[in-house]
């Protein structure tokens, strides 16, 4: 069997090559032949120095290097394209996926699950953030159509027929939870115990956990659209109401002006209510005006790989 390790990096320098020991040493121990896909994602440190550097002294190593930063997810498709591998296996730079794990996930890949997945313990993360991370996911399963699983992340092992799969979905916005929620397949997930980084800087702030989050409400249905319908129609509803129990007050006990103080409240929440729709909507539209320029995904600056399996849409590609 052959096994293609999948390593985004930005700004790693300092911890490349240690990775690189560690995770060299697991794979070797396995009877696989195996091959590093290194992707350095416009890092500004070096880290395209060092991935030169690996691949000159270890055959194993395959970089590509990106022409400025695209983000993890242009990072793990771009590895994922070239993988070659009967088995891939997605994996951070920075050691917080322990290395020691690989056996694992091959043994279950053995049992015959096309989905190997590592799900980290949330020990020693701020407890607010768990809080809110727990609250994030019981919502986002009530909401969306695909399942996603607290503290399950990039982390795992992917069969080739998997990865086949996630290679046809083209979209540009990628939420990589979900699409690989979407594809299916048989997955299996085991527990590990959570890693502090060591160095370097997590690329997650409470504003981008936010903006991840919404991502995650958003990419796989249009269900925020249907609230919308919904809470116009419930307002409209009360509205009717109130008008007829106006009416009655009115018929009943004569005209009577108070009011100043709902008129407010009314015209302040109904206004909220309708800016956060319309931003519903805009966030759609913005979807479909990214997806609508096809652009590719990232651009190669640097690359070792012989085999490049064109980005179909990307460089030297035409779409
Ligand atoms: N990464 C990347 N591009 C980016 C940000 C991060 O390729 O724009 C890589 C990074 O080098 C690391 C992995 O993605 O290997 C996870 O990043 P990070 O540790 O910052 O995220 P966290 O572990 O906090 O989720
Ligand atoms: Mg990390």
């Amino acid at each position: 069997m052959r096994i293609t390790l999948v390593v985004p990096c930005f700004n790693e320098v300092d911890i490349i090559e240690q990775f690189h020991q560690a995770v060299s040493h697991e794979l070797a121990a396995t009877e696989s032949t195996y091959e590093i896909i290194y992707v350095d994602d416009g890092s500004k440190d070096g880290t395209l120095a060092a991935l030169t550097g690996l691949a000159a002294d270890d055959p194993s190593v395959r970089y590509l290097s990106f022409s400025r930063n695209f983000g993890k997810e242009s990072a793990m498709l771009a590895g994922l394209r070239h993988a070659n591998g009967d088995a891939v296996i997605l994996m951070d730079a920075d050691l917080q996926h322990p290395p020691e794990l690989i056996g694992r996930m091959l043994d279950l890949h053995d049992h015959g699950f096309d989905q190997v997945i590592a799900r980290r313990t949330r020990a020693g993360d701020p407890a607010v953030r768990t809080v809110f991370a727990r609250a994030y996911y019981w919502m986002i399963n009530k909401w969306a159509e695909v399942e996603l699983i607290d503290g399950v992340g990039d982390f795992r092992l992917i069969s080739r027929r998997a990865v086949d799969g996630l290679l046809e979905l083209p979209e540009y916005n990628r939420f990589s939870k979900g699409l690989f929620a979407w594809i299916g397949f048989d997955s299996v997930v085991f527990e590990y115990e959570n890693v502090k980084r060591e160095t370097g800087r997590s690329r997650w702030s409470f504003r981008t956990l936010f903006e991840y989050g919404l991502d995650g409400l958003l990419s796989f249905n249009n269900r925020p659209l249907r609230a919308a319908i919904y809470v116009g129609l419930s307002l409209s509803l009360l509205a009717v109401g109130y008008a007829v129990w106006i009416g009655i007050v009115t018929a009943t006990q004569g005209v009577k002006m108070p009011g100043y103080a709902t008129l407010i409240a009314a015209i302040a929440g109904l206004g909220g209510l309708q800016m956060v729709m319309l931003g519903v909507i805009g966030e759609y539209l913005g979807r479909v005006y990214f997806e609508s320029k096809k652009r590719p995904h990232y651009l190669v600056k640097a690359t070792n790989c012989r085999s490049s399996v064109a980005d179909p849409l990307g460089p030297g590609g035409r779409a």
